[in-house]
Order: structure tokens, then sequence, then C-alpha cells
């Protein structure tokens, strides 16, 4: 299973991650970032893959 790295030196909490999977990434009310699992689930790869593009700073990969 891939899994998701998230450069959080380069993550500035715009949330685009969570709008687009909200089932993987999570913002707090400090606008830190979460993840709820870290290795990519099959029914979660469209999701997840729209995510990374999503991200302005490019703080997001997955790793196959
Ligand atoms: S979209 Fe990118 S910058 Fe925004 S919270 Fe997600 S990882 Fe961080």
């Amino acid at each position: 299973m891939s899994r998701i790295l998230v450069d959080f030196d380069r993550c500035e909490g715009h949330g685009l991650c969570e709008q687009t999977a909200p089932e993987v990434f999570r913002l707090d009310d400090e606008g830190e970032l979460h993840l709820t699992r870290e290795e990519v689930a099959p029914e979660d790869e469209r999701a997840v893959a729209a995510a990374v593009r999503v991200c302005p700073v490019a703080a997001l990969k997955v790793r196959p």
C-alpha cells in the first residue's frame, strides 16, 4: 500500500487537502494538519491523488 508523506515545513494549513479528501486529512483548531491514516487505502487513492494536486505549496506526496 502506498503512503502519504507530508512536508510539515511547507504546509501552511490552507485546508484544500481536507476539502478534497476529508476521510484522510484533518485540520485541527490551530490549523495543524493531521492524517487519519498514513497508508492509502484503495478506495482513497483517487481522492488522495487529487489532494496532492490541489495543495498550493506542494506539501503532499504519495510514496508507492
Ligand atoms: S492543502 Fe497543502 S498546505 Fe493546505 S493543509 Fe493540505 S498539505 Fe497543508
